[in-house]
């Protein structure tokens, strides 16, 4: 065998994920695409999966990427003339308890909102469906009529053949040893077997994706885990075309196979492989049997399914399976590496994952850009954090043991805490603050009160904060607030060409004279919005960007990467430098005046602007904007002043009532005003005209930038789609996000965000409507709406400006 010395693609790995990117690299796009396999197909992961293949996520990009696996699975027999074993069983899910119970109804919600039928059965109704289950504990369960079941290595070779048959050239027993860089980009690949230059790499090594990527300087913040389920002997009475069965609240799942059951399980103990190193010779490798610790899974299945007490077991399975921090899968461009792209971490669901992830990552690394919104998944959503394993390790095995806990809205992992924090840490918590973490920041979620105790008491309905978070929310209105920001992203961008990079990147028009600041979008080719943040100039030269905590390194590269070929426009990461105290409600101006001698009178300070002020002896950076729709202001204070700056504040705000808020009631508040949450609201997926912020871009300038082209062509047609607010009075319902919209009792969207404001006295959320034949105002007013919450319909009003505008209510006043 002689290796091509060159190739357009190399793909690392030949599992299901590598072969299915290689498959859609040459089907879809005819690229000349090279697959590299240390040892044979499927001999990593792949070969022991289980095999179940479930749909639904929270998601609605992921659950699509799901549902096109299961359409390839089905079809793809007949393009290469090797089964799938795909057989569409429906999933069934138990509840036996009144909280996994709402979480199906929201669930049931959500796959209607996502175009799927998930319906809600009885006790009975689940027995006569599987008559071998003991059903007597059940509320009763859910069931998805087209999940199913497939045979993972069959679809990997059905999926390999597929790709050679499209040109691709696969190759066994060929280990990647490192690579040729230039830069940050790989030039070549190097093998045991000889070098293959090429222009993209995909690093699809499973557990080995770590240190494949590590040759190339990325991090893929990935545990490998050992997950283990048994293969029992033939059952008599288990039908073959049995539903697949997941029992969350006994922590075990189940599946039908020739006659017998495989069970399997996600333990609150879950046993890490090594936080090393993966050997290379683990080919079609296991790990001894450990009944000891599968005893759990056994008890547990034996009182669902009494046969298994009886029947023999013919097979144990302990394999490893790379598990990942949040649960989510990684996928996308390394922000380290130009030209490699990742997929791996799949978190016991790459065989439901496979087709299409292989389909979105191929077009990630044809197109440079993802096709559809991937943040839950995006490699951009880590930071160095992620580099710490032991961290990555201990966080990966909490989300591993809460795989199958129930999700209960707002909560907050609990290991690897706390990580980061800012200077006012210790303060906040004397002042009862309860935190939550945000790529590894503690940041205050609310402050409890005297009579409350300080922490998140999770439940389906009302949580313990509710009144408090509405406490603080009230405060900031009326008087005002102080919330400690310090996490969010901060990054400089300077040079000769800074301004002119900026034209390019940003939607809005941010070359504005020294001094001011300005609020837009960065967009995708497709006019997708691919970051929201705030752009101030700090000189002709320098500008200083903000975004949120979260989107740290995403931002960072997407405007690294669109700085113009050429020019002199250099990014620096300034996080750290800064603390940020955001200075929001009527008083604030009070406040501010009070502890510097600048001006800070609307005149000489006014919205979207920036200066520098001296404050307690320290020049600060103050950013006159605001997210809660108040008079306000963000300070930007150098790290080490921050607590000094605080106590200034807090002193000079005594006598106008000043207090600590948290982010709880920051959601409260900016939902009452509509601005929109990246990620949510406003993602790749949607554009700034359908999101109504056409206002913040530049379409009437005459200045080229990404998304230009494509916001041109949507521009003149109707709009198929168009953000709107929804108010529900009934006090008992909680929005969450996902809830169906019905207009005239048809659905025509779902929920991006939803929670409370508690100066109107409503539930808020907001959505897309969406019609074939267009959204306009007319549409819009003219229609009847409803919520599904929770499989509940509920009367909804429609709003399509803000819900609260303090300025207007001041001037009615
Ligand atoms: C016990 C168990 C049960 C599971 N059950 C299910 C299930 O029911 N449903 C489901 O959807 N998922 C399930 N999974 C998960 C599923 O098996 C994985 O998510 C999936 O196989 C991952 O595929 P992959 O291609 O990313 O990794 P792998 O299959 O591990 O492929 C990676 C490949 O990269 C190769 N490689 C690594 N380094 C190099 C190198 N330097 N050079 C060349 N090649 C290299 C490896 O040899 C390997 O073959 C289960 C996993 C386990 C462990």
């Amino acid at each position: 065998m002689t290796l091509p010395s060159q190739a357009a693609v190399v793909v690392i790995g030949g599992g299901i994920i590598g072969c299915s990117t290689a498959y859609h690299l040459a089907r879809d796009h005819k690229v000349d695409v090279v697959l590299l396999e240390q040892g044979k197909l499927t001999s990593g992961s792949t070969w022991h999966a289980a095999g179940l293949v479930g749909q639904l996520r929270s998601s609605a990009s992921i659950t699509r990427v799901l549902k096109y696996s299961v359409d390839l699975y089905k079809g793809l027999e007949a393009e290469t003339g090797l089964a799938t074993g795909w057989k569409m069983t429906g999933c069934l899910r138990l509840a036996t308890n009144a909280d996994r119970w709402t979480e199906y109804k929201r669930l049931a919600t959500t796959a209607k909102s996502f175009g799927m039928d998930m319906h809600l059965l009885s006790p009975a109704e689940v027995k006569a469906m599987w008559p071998l289950m003991e059903t007597g504990d059940l509320v009763g369960a859910s069931w998805l009529p087209t999940d199913g079941q497939a045979s993972p290595s069959d679809i990997t070779q059905s999926l390999a053949k597929g790709a050679r048959m499209h040109g691709a050239k696969l190759y066994e027993d060929v280990r990647v040893t490192g690579f040729e860089m230039k830069g940050d980009r790989i030039t070549a690949v190097k093998t045991n077997q000889g070098d293959i230059a090429c222009y993209k790499v995909v690093n699809c090594g499973g557990q080995w994706a770590r240190q494949v990527g590590a040759m190339a300087g990325i991090n893929v913040p990935l545990q490998p885990v050992k997950h283990q389920y048994i293969i029992t002997e033939k059952i008599a009475g288990l039908a073959t075309d049995a539903p697949t069965l997941r029992d969350p609240d006994r922590r075990t799942y189940f599946k039908e196979e020739v006659g017998g059951l495989v069970m399997g399980g996600y333990e609150p103990n879950p046993q890490a492989w090594t936080t090393g190193d993966v050997p290379n010779d683990w080919e079609f490798r296991l790990f001894d049997d450990d009944y000891d610790h599968f005893e759990q899974h056994m008890v547990q299945a034996i009182a669902r399914v009494p046969a298994l007490e009886t029947v023999g077991v013919k097979q144990m399975i302990n394999g490893p399976e790379s598990f990942t921090p949040d649960g989510n899968f990684i996928l996308g461009v390394a922000p380290e590496c130009a030209n490699m792209f990742v997929g791996a971490g799949f978190n016991a669901f790459g065989i439901a994952s496979g087709g299409g992830a292989g389909w979105v990552l191929a077009q990630w690394v044809v197109d440079g850009e993802a096709p559809l919104d991937l943040w839950v998944v995006d490699i951009r959503r880590f930071s160095n954090l992620h580099r710490d394993r032991h961290w990555v390790c201990e966080r990966t095995l909490e989300a591993y043991g809460k795989h199958y806990t129930i999700g209960f809205p707002h909560e907050e992992y609990a290991s690897g805490r706390p990580r980061i924090v800012s200077p006012l840490y210790e303060r906040l918590k004397q002042q009862r603050a309860v935190f939550g973490s945000k790529l590894g920041w503690e940041r205050p979620n609310w402050f409890a009160p005297e009579s409350v105790e300080p922490k998140d008491v999770y439940s389906m309905g009302r949580q313990n904060w509710f009144a408090a978070v509405g406490d603080e929310h009230r405060h900031v209105r009326e008087h005002v607030g102080i919330f400690d920001q310090s996490s969010f992203a901060k990054y400089e961008l300077s040079g000769p060409d800074a301004a002119k990079a900026l034209d390019w990147i940003c939607a809005n028009d941010v070359s504005k004279p020294v001094g001011r600041l300005t609020y837009t979008q960065l967009l995708n080719t497709r006019g997708g919005i691919e970051a929201d943040l705030t752009v101030s100039r700090l000189a002709e030269e320098k500008f200083y960007i903000v975004t949120g905590t979260g989107f740290r390194t995403h931002d960072a590269s997407w405007i690294s990467d669109h700085i113009g070929e050429g020019l002199d426009a250099r990014l620096t990461d300034v996080t750290e430098d800064f603390g940020t105290l955001s200075l929001m409600g009527p008083r604030a101006r009070d406040v501010l005046s009070a502890v510097t001698g600048s001006d800070v009178s609307n005149a000489s300070f006014p919205f979207g602007h920036i200066r520098e002020i001296v404050i307690a002896g320290h020049t600060v950076r103050a950013l006159r904007v605001t997210y809660v729709g108040e008079l306000g202001w963000e300070l930007h204070v150098p790290i080490a002043a921050t607590g000094e700056v605080f106590d200034a504040l807090m002193a000079a705000g005594r006598k106008h009532d000043i207090r600590p808020v948290g982010y709880r009631a920051l959601e409260s508040l900016r939902l009452e005003k509509g601005y929109r949450a990246w990620g949510s609201d406003i993602t790749p997926n949607d554009t700034p005209l359908e999101a109504g912020l056409g206002w913040a871009v530049k379409l009437r300038k005459n200045t080229d930038f990404v998304g230009r082209r494509a916001l041109e062509t949507v521009g003149g047609a109707s709009l198929k789609k168009r953000f709107a607010g929804f108010t529900v009075d009934d006090p008992e319902i909680v929005l969450l996000g996902r809830e169906t919209i019905l207009r005239d009792g048809e659905p025509v969207g779902y929920l991006t965000s939803g929670g409370h404001g508690y100066t109107v006295g409503k539930n808020i959320g907001y959505g897309y409507v969406r019609s074939a034949d267009g959204v306009s105002d007319d549409f819009l007013a003219s229609g009847s709406y409803e919520l599904v919450v929770a499989m509940q319909r509920t009367p909804a009003n429609i709003h399509l400006e803000p819900l609260y505008d303090p300025a207007m209510e001041r001037v009615k006043a």
